[in-house]
C-alpha cells in the first residue's frame, strides 16, 4: 500500500513498506522455563555436586529451599548422598549490624583468603528478616563485587522462607552440599541483631563479630550477650581519621573480654582493627581466625564442637518437624481458632486449650497407626 508520506508534499522522504516483525516474546522462553524446573535423579545431583558443577549445586540448594514436599524429599536424598563427602572445611560465621561493613569485608577477606589458600570459598547467609523486608538479602552477589566474578567462589543469598529455625536449617544443609562440591572455606553471613547470630554460631567453627568504633556505644555487644559467643572481634573502618578511634575501641573490647570467664574453647578471643574497604590489616584478621582453628584442632575442641552441633541440629530438626506436623494438621488448624477465641473470651484457660488441642492431635495420630 502506498504511504501517505509519499505524497509530493513530503518531497525528499521515501517510506518503504515494512517487513513483518518477529513476535516480542522469545519462542524459546517456555522451553527455558521448563528446563529450569526439570528435576534430576538424586544420583545425578550428587554426581554433579561431587564433580564441582556449580549449576547442579545451585539447583540442589534450590530444592533444599523449596517448601514443596517432593522437592524436600529429593533434597534429603541428595544431602544424604553428599554427607560422607562433607565436613572438610573451615566454617566461619561473620556478623555485624547493618552498615558495619559485612559485605565489603567478606568481599575483601574472601579474595585474600583465596589468594593465600588456593582453595574455594562459598558464601552463604542467614537472614530471617529478608522475607519481610525484601531489602537486606544477605549474601547478595551485587554486594560482593570482587568475589562475584571470582571463579573459585560461590555466593548464595539467604533462603527467604519461614522461621529463623527453618532458614538456619536450610543454610546448614547448604553447607553440606558446598563442602561436598569441594568448597574448603565457608562464610556464613548474618545480621547482628536478634537471634540469628545464635543460629549462625551453632553451625560454624569460628564466629567473627564486626564492630565499629566511635558509635558511643562500643560495648553494645555485651548487653546482648553476643560477645560471649564471639571467637574474635574486629573493628572495621580503621582508616584515615578513624584509626585512633578504632584502636581505642579495640582496647575497650579487650578490657571487657577479660571480665568474661575463659571460653569453652580454651582460646581467649582476640580483638583487631582493619579496613575492609581500603584492605588494611586483612592478613592480620585472617591469621587471627586460622591460628584459632589450628589451636582448637590440636586440642580436639574443633571436633568436639562439631559433634555438639550435630546433636543440636538433630533436636532442632525433631522440634521443627513436630511443630510442622502439629500446626499444619487440618483438624488442629480448624480447632485452633475456636480454642483461641475461647481463651480470649475467658471461657477456658490457656493450659486447658493447649491440652485439648494436643489430645486431639495425639488421638488422631493414634488413629493413623
Ligand atoms: P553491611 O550492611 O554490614 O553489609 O555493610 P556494607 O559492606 O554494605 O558497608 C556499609 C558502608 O560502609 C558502605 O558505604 C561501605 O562503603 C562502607 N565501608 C565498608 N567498609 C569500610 C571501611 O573499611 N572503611 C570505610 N571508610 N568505609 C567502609
Amino acid at each position: 500500500m502506498e504511504h501517505v508520506e509519499n505524497n509530493s508534499e513530503y518531497a525528499g522522504l521515501q517510506v518503504n513498506a515494512g517487513v513483518a516483525q518477529p513476535g516480542s516474546i522469545n519462542p524459546y522462553l517456555n522451553q527455558m522455563r521448563k528446563r529450569r524446573h526439570k528435576l534430576f535423579e538424586p544420583q545425578e545431583y550428587i554426581d554433579g555436586i561431587l564433580a564441582g558443577d556449580v549449576s547442579m549445586l545451585g539447583q540442589a540448594i534450590t530444592l533444599i529451599e523449596s517448601v514443596h514436599p517432593d522437592h524436600q524429599a529429593l533434597a534429603q536424598k541428595v544431602i544424604e548422598g553428599c554427607l560422607p563427602y562433607s565436613g572438610n572445611s573451615v566454617r566461619i560465621g561473620i556478623s555485624g549490624v547493618p552498615g558495619a561493613g559485612k559485605s565489603t569485608s567478606i568481599d575483601t577477606f574472601g579474595v585474600h583468603l583465596l589468594e593465600r589458600d588456593g582453595g574455594k570459598l562459598a558464601v552463604l547467609a542467614i537472614d530471617p528478616s529478608s522475607e519481610k523486608t525484601k531489602g537486606s538479602i544477605l549474601g547478595d552477589k551485587t554486594r560482593m563485587e570482587k568475589l562475584a566474578v571470582h571463579p573459585k567462589s560461590f555466593i548464595r543469598p539467604s533462603p527467604t522462607a519461614g522461621s529463623l529455625g527453618g532458614v538456619a536449617r536450610k543454610t546448614r544443609e547448604s553447607i553440606i552440599l558446598c563442602e561436598a562440591a569441594g568448597y574448603n572455606n565457608i562464610f556464613v553471613e548474618t545480621v547482628g541483631v536478634g537471634q540469628s547470630e545464635t543460629a549462625c554460631h551453632s553451625m560454624v567453627d569460628y564466629f567473627l563479630l564486626i564492630q565499629l568504633a566511635g558509635t558511643g556505644d562500643e560495648l553494645q555487644g555485651i548487653k546482648r550477650g553476643i560477645m560471649e559467643i564471639a571467637d574474635g572481634i574486629v573493628i572495621n573502618k580503621a582508616d584515615g581519621e578513624n584509626v585512633e578511634k578504632a584502636e581505642l575501641a579495640a582496647s575497650h573490647f579487650r578490657n571487657a573480654l577479660h571480665l568474661f570467664p575463659m571460653p569453652e574453647s580454651g582460646v581467649m578471643p582476640e580483638v583487631r582493627c582493619y579496613s575492609g574497604f581500603y584492605e588494611l590489616g586483612i592478613d592480620g584478621v585472617l591469621d587471627m581466625i586460622f591460628d584459632y582453628i589450628d589451636k582448637v584442632k590440636a586440642s580436639g575442641y574443633f571436633q568436639y564442637k562439631r559433634n555438639e552441633q550435630s546433636k543440636y541440629w538433630m533436636y532442632e530438626s525433631i522440634n521443627e518437624q513436630l511443630r510442622n506436623s502439629f500446626y499444619f494438621n487440618k483438624k488442629i488448624k480448624d480447632m485452633t481458632e475456636d480454642m483461641e477465641a475461647e481463651v480470649l473470651g475467658g471461657k477456658i484457660t490457656s493450659f486447658v486449650a493447649a491440652k485439648r488441642l494436643l489430645d486431639e492431635y495425639f488421638s488422631e495420630m493414634k488413629g493413623q497407626e
